[in-house]
């Protein structure tokens, strides 16, 4: 059985609300034993947080979304600190940037960015970086916090973009938009990265595999992501599945499936 694990969820959403214990084990059945949660805004963590202390491997990230900017404030960000020394999660994140959506004002997503940023290097934790249309600008502020590790999640970017990522310790995470057939680029870039310089993801529930298109995603589709890189890059499912694995362990620090940390 391989061992998988799911690098960005929205596992505390409410569309898991009926059926969350189903979907749970159909990850497990899937080989998913563990999944990161990422966090969309400072009313939703206390959610998050049950819901994570609910199942076993299921791992909290607390942050500030860029796309629910409408509802931060700059008091969010010192709450943000005291959660992460009282509740010691395993990233910051979701934070970043979108430049897609024209309603999400630039220099104040770029204020929680930064500001998320601080906080990762002061509390040495890595960062869930969402970045829409706006890898480039990523870079350059990721760039002003030397050290400070991470990852960008479905990322979306090209191969020189990656490169720059890995460079500064961020990883690139893949999940269900690879599986389309008409994201080339893609498909091209997950050929060629090396293997400890990727990771898998479902973002369930949104971005679902070309298998279930329109569905709601969940993680026990991570499977399909894997078998699809593992076709992309010509090689078994397993050397795939352990690589990431790894990458995900290391980055976020979670504790061996066989001997279960604290959490
Ligand atoms: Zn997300």
């Amino acid at each position: 059985m391989l061992a998988l694990i799911d690098s960005h969820t929205h596992f505390d959403d409410i569309s898991f609300d009926a059926d969350r214990d189903e979907a749970y084990q159909r990850a497990r059945a899937a080989g998913v034993e563990a999944q990161v949660l990422a966090a969309v805004s400072a009313r939703l963590w206390p959610k998050l947080k049950a819901v994570a202390a609910s199942y076993p491997g299921l791992y909290p990230s607390y942050g500030l979304h860029p796309v629910w900017l409408a509802e931060h404030c700059p008091e969010h960000l010192d709450r943000l600190a005291d959660w992460l020394t009282q509740e010691r999660p395993v990233a910051i994140g979701e934070c970043g940037l979108d430049y897609y959506l024209a309603d999400l004002d630039p220099d104040l997503q770029t204020e929680y960015f930064v500001g998320q940023l601080r906080l990762a290097r002061q509390h040495d934790l890595p960062v869930v970086i969402h970045a829409r249309h706006a890898v480039d600008h990523v870079v350059k502020l990721v760039r002003r916090f030397a050290g400070v590790r991470g990852m960008v999640h479905s990322f979306s970017g090209s191969a020189d973009q990656a490169r720059r990522l890995l460079d500064l310790g961020i990883l690139p995470s893949f999940g269900g938009p690879l599986t389309y057939p008409r994201a080339t680029r893609l498909r091209g870039l997950i050929r060629y990265l090396p293997l400890d310089g990727f990771m898998l993801e479902t973002d369930s529930p949104d971005q679902p595999t070309s298998a279930h298109p329109g569905q709601r995603n969940e993680p026990a589709f991570l499977a399909e992501v894997l078998a699809c890189v593992a076709e992309l890059r010509g090689v078994d499912p397993a050397e795939i599945a352990v690589a990431t694995t790894d990458n995900a362990r290391r980055l976020f620090d979670l504790p061996d499936a066989a001997s279960p940390g604290p959490h």
